[in-house]
């Protein structure tokens, strides 16, 4: 005898509601294979947005209660205000925020989303009818670390709040994750009453938030990259924990996506500055000192005349683009420069540094925003073999990424992290407003090196005088 639906307690709404959720989990399965390549990755928001959207639509109608009741109408109405008030407000925000400012609010929405989620699971450990007691704690807790830590990231980001570190801090954070730790199992093994068990999710949800603050406020120099994308990781975990509490599996699905993208992207990070994910997270070397104190030359200066002729009679040229760059929006007239360059038969290619600007492949949406072709983006390890036969490299208000002291300075914050090694080319003209230093705060033996030509100003304005050079020659 064949078993039907109905013989299980399933209505059809039952089963179009899960059908729904398979949908939405192709959506964004499609979603994040086309955001792997700039060409396809606004689609892939789109089908990303397009799964979420279905799965909160049939969730709001088709969904029931264990004991079989639907969301009532009023939640309902409720739900949908929220929904309304929250887009119109992502949407202005988003409009408005300038693209130097991206990385700040993707720690901003990090943080609302890991707020979120610490609310369900402090609301739910209340209620009586929840089972999944170890979910919903771990849940509070890795929701609220992913809030307060980006909360700091994204004042960091944004210059408000500055590096605290002292020896005392790695093992406050340890003491504090033990006393974490230790809550979360009293709490699971002994059995207590229900005030007496919201009182102590309280206390957990305080610990968690100072531990959250606590554990990005060391972190800075060239590290933020890592912690944003862990705390995004994080994010999504507790999301997860949150769907196993109503036992959704879209909420699972999409949680353990941006989960396991974050540990991926994270990880991913850690390589490309050569840092295991302990030595960043204890490690925490935030600014630094200037590295070996070597004696340096003076820096020379070139002119525009002089920049525009050594460019337009060189046969391969790189072009390294960093924060400065998008500081000062040159992105367009930077592809202008290439196009011009190219008129003339020089071949030109830029170089990108996966921690280069403020935010992880903040130089790919930079210049695609300008149509640069993805052809002409080369990636660090495909591009540096290349170096000592580029004729010119143009470093465009980027530093970090090109300091050679990542190479042959033990002494500096930043050694080991892998850098374009543009000082290997037969020219390096850098561009910045001054001498200004980059964000790990030290010095950059480049600017000194005898093959290295400073062209001061602001990028855009300079790429602008530059290609009224070229095009007069
Ligand atoms: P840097 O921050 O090292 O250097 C940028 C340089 O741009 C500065 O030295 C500045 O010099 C110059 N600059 C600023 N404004 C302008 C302007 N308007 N015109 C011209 N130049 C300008 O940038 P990089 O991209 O080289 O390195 C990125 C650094 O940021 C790395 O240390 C990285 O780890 C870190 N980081 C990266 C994140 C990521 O996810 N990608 C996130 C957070 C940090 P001057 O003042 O003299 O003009």
């Amino acid at each position: 005898m064949n078993t039907t639906l109905q013989d299980l307690g399933a209505t059809a709404g039952d089963v179009y509601l899960l059908i729904s959720y398979l949908f939405a989990a192709i959506f964004f399965v499609v979603g994040l294979k086309q955001m792997s390549h700039p060409e396809t990755a606004r689609k892939g928001n789109f089908w990303a947005a397009g799964g979420m959207g279905l799965a909160m639509v049939t969730t709001l109608f088709l969904y029931r209660t264990p004991a079989g009741h639907t969301i009532p109408t009023m939640n309902v109405v409720v739900i949908l205000a929220a929904i309304a008030v929250g887009s119109v407000m992502g949407a202005v925000i988003a409009r408005k925020i300038k693209m130097t400012a991206m990385p700040q609010l993707v720690s901003f929405f990090n943080a609302t989303g890991g707020a979120a989620s610490a609310l369900v699971a402090l609301m739910e450990y209340s209620n009586p009818a929840n089972e999944s007691a170890v979910v919903t704690l771990l849940g509070l807790v890795i929701g609220t670390i992913a809030f307060s830590g980006s909360m700091i990231a994204y004042g960091k980001l944004d210059g408000k709040v500055g590096d605290i570190f002292a020896k005392w801090t790695t093992w406050f954070n340890l003491f504090l994750l033990a006393l974490i730790a230790g809550l979360m199992i009293y709490m699971l093994a002994f059995p207590h009453d229900m005030a007496t068990g919201t009182k102590l999710s309280y206390v957990l949800l305080a610990l968690a938030l100072i531990y959250g603050i606590m554990f990005v406020m060391p972190i800075g120099g060239a590290d933020m990259p890592v912690v944003i994308s862990l705390l995004n990781s994080l994010t999504g975990i507790a999301a997860a924990m949150a769907g196993f509490i109503y036992n959704n599996q879209a909420m699972i699905l999409g949680g353990i996506f941006v989960g396991s993208a974050g540990g991926i992207l994270t990880l991913l990070m850690c390589k490309a500055m050569n840092r295991s994910l302990l030595n960043v997270i204890i490690g925490a070397f935030g600014g630094g000192g200037a590295g070996i104190d070597k004696e340096h030359g003076a820096i020379k200066e070139i002119t525009l005349s002089d920049a525009a002729v050594l460019l337009a009679y060189s046969q391969k040229v790189v072009i390294v683009p960093g924060y400065g760059l998008a500081v000062a929006q040159a992105q367009f007239v930077a592809n202008e420069l290439v196009q011009l360059l190219e008129s003339k038969g020089v071949e030109v290619k830029f170089a990108i540094h996966p921690v280069a600007g403020r935010m992880p492949g903040h130089m790919n949406v930079l210049l695609a925003e300008a149509d640069v072709p993805y052809t002409k983006l080369m990636e660090m390890d495909d591009i540096n073999p290349d170096m000592p036969n580029t004729d010119v490299t143009i470093v465009v208000g980027a530093n970090d990424v090109v300091n050679p002291a990542a190479l042959d300075d033990p002494s500096s914050p930043i050694y080991g992290m892998p850098i374009i090694h543009a000082h290997e080319s037969k020219n390096i003209i850098v561009m910045k407003r001054g001498m200004g230093k980059g964000y790990a705060g030290i010095e950059n033996f480049l600017f000194f090196n005898d093959k290295t030509r400073m062209l001061f100003g602001n990028a855009k304005d300079t790429l602008q005088k530059l290609v009224s050079e070229i095009k007069e020659l």
